[in-house]
């Protein structure tokens, strides 16, 4: 392509003050301040030159591409990216529940109602009602996060990695923690336990082998620097074949019998035993405690089903004085996050209900009757987009739990699949992910797929029409 028609085909282009001079934009600039307006007349025209630059086949470049009309709905569209919020909400259809790149849980309606409540006046944050003067904003959640987990004590920091090193200053800062090889794990977001404790100032001393490690190793380990036997839920891998590892029991004895410490990093944080409900076992936080485990740490927003916060369980003795650290202020948990937890830990008191209502728990519960009525009535909407071009069928698929919580567990599920022979489903792919909502779904081989898990009922409207307009998209090319 010669350099000077492109030249030619840029100077089509017209100028920011050319456009500016439109009647039409006057409406715009009574909605918005004139920088904006300006500015995405700026960034639109910008947009369309690096598009025509990158453009192989000029040829195919019509002169209406440069007419006003044509270009308004461009700078509409850049004056709503400087507008509207960049963190939005998507529709996840990808089947991965507890999905930490898309917001992880999303939280029970009482906990949001509770948060405007909490947060849209004044509260009781640090406030004691009842003797009128300053109070503790942990108090709130201790009683309940005790009651249902067995603990003598409790605190809410920021997150779980928070809470790790958090316990791991508290308890072991300038001496050695004794921890397995095979537990060294890397949690995503590259969050890795070993970096973590290094910060805390703890020394870390790794005993045993990738594959097994004995009580034997631990206790060869244990010295006078010793100040605490650390255990991490390999909660996004498992270790299969010639394995051993020393269980949190064997742990707690060998700790109690050297004065020791121990404390379990459990992660997603499980309080119902979902093996009733024909799940995986995930080993619960009511277990952890039981074995008389000094200190646990959990995620507020895995399995939970809560919002981001570390949840650190154990002893009185121990709790007391990791609550004075001043890093506990540093870490500390805000009364949005707060008044969303509390709501979904009440949710607990009633263990059926909460495996109903908790969108997390209520998900992983989901059978394929219901799944298949889902697919059935978003298929419903999209009939007469089902023709010759484009194949849409409802089919069994497996979706995942996500967020590091029961890595084999495979749910049985129902998968919206699109297939086509003449238009690209890596196309549609992208059309979903740009919509209003994005739509968020996965492709395998030549076909895109759509989990019915993940999705809300009341979300199929949205996903409908979002799915029509996407393909309304790739046939318009
Ligand atoms: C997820 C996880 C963490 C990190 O928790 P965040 O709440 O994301 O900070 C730490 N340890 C384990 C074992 C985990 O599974």
């Amino acid at each position: 392509m010669s350099p000077t028609l492109r030249q030619q085909v840029l100077r089509k282009i017209p100028s920011v003050d050319e456009i500016l001079s439109k009647s039409e934009m006057l409406d715009l600039l009574r909605i918005h301040p004139r920088a904006v307006v300006v500015q995405a007349v700026r960034k639109g025209l910008e947009r369309l030159r690096r598009e025509i630059l990158n453009q192989e086949d000029l040829s195919s470049i019509e002169a209406a591409l440069f007419s006003f009309e044509n270009l308004l709905p461009r700078f509409q569209k850049e004056i709503d990216l400087q507008t509207q919020p960049k963190l939005r909400r998507v529709i996840n259809a990808t089947g991965i529940v507890i999905h930490t790149n898309l917001g992880r849980a999303p939280l029970h309606p009482l906990a949001l109602k509770q948060m405007v409540e909490v947060s849209k006046a004044y509260s009781n944050l640090e406030y004691d009602l009842d003797k009128g003067e300053r109070g503790d904003r942990y108090s709130h959640v201790e009683e309940i996060l005790c009651r249902l987990s067995g603990a003598e004590s409790a605190l809410v920091v920021n997150n779980n990695a928070g809470a790790v090193l958090l316990c791991l200053n508290t308890l072991a800062e300038g001496r050695e923690v004794v921890i397995s090889r095979g537990e060294l794990v890397e949690i995503g977001g590259a969050f890795r336990v070993p970096d973590v404790m290094k910060r805390s100032g703890a020394f870390l001393k790794e005993v045993g082998t990738t594959n097994r490690t004995h009580l034997k190793d631990y206790e060869r380990a244990i010295g006078p620097e010793t100040a605490l036997l650390l255990k991490v839920h390999t909660s996004n891998f498992r270790v299969m074949g010639f394995t051993s590892e020393v269980s949190l029991g064997e742990l707690v004895q060998l700790g109690s019998q050297h004065h020791i410490p121990v404390m379990e990093d459990l992660g997603s944080g499980c309080l119902i035993d979902l093996t009733q409900y024909g799940l995986e076992r995930e080993p619960t936080v009511q277990e952890a405690i039981k074995t008389g485990v000094d200190v646990i740490t959990i995620s507020g927003d895995k399995l939970l089903g809560g919002p981001q916060a570390g949840i650190i369980l154990g002893k009185k003795s121990l709790l007391d004085s990791i609550k004075t650290n001043p890093l506990t202020r540093a870490l500390r948990i805000d009364k949005l996050t707060l008044a969303a937890l509390e709501s979904t830990l009440l949710l607990y008191v009633d263990e059926k209900r909460a495996m109903e209502e908790i969108p997390t728990l209520r998900m992983l519960g989901l059978d394929r009757k219901k799944l298949k009525n889902r697919g059935r009535r978003l298929l419903k909407r999209l009939q007469d987009r089902v023709d010759k071009e484009i194949q849409m069928t409802l089919r069994d698929d497996v979706s995942q739990v996500g967020g590091g919580a029961l890595p084999l567990q495979e749910l049985p599920t129902i998968v919206l699949s699109i297939r086509s022979l003449s238009h690209s489903m890596n196309s549609l792919e992208e059309n979903l992910r740009r919509g209003t909502p994005p739509i968020i779904a996965r492709i395998s081989r030549d076909e895109l797929i759509l989990d019915m898990r993940t999705v809300f009922d009341d979300e199929i409207p949205l996903l409908a029409e979002g799915i029509e307009k996407a393909l309304s998209q790739i046939k318009g090319k």
